[in-house]
């Protein structure tokens, strides 16, 4: 496989996580609107539950938001022909690293490093 054939694989990957994660954060936008309880509609859930699934949907969100800013810029990377070569110390990413995870901007020893 030539280096532009790898690359346009791990560009289909991202943009498709991409769309997977943007489709959940979209779906997920009525678990994060401000907690109101309607004793009609809930029942007996209490405020208490409301909120505990509220904190659980808001974590997500955010992990999912990062998920997303790390995409864009191995994105941004690509275009800048930078993507496979580490953003710390510039040496290429193993390729078994870049299929394990597209997105990741460093080499196996500076995330090491980096803890
Ligand atoms: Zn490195």
């Amino acid at each position: 496989m030539s280096g532009s054939e790898e690359l346009e694989r791990y560009r289909r990957r991202l943009r498709a996580r991409l769309a997977e994660l943007r489709a959940l954060v979209a779906s997920n936008s009525d678990d994060l609107r401000p907690v109101e309880l309607d004793p009609g509609r809930q029942g007996r859930l209490s405020r208490a539950d409301a909120l505990e699934r509220q904190a659980i949907a808001r974590e997500g969100e955010h992990r999912r938001q990062r998920e997303i800013a790390r995409i864009e810029s191995a994105l941004a990377r690509m275009e800048e022909g930078e993507f496979g070569h580490c953003a710390v110390c510039g040496e290429a990413i193993a390729s078994a690293r870049l299929d394990l995870d597209p997105a990741t901007p460093v080499c196996v020893g500076c995330a090491a490093r980096q803890g």
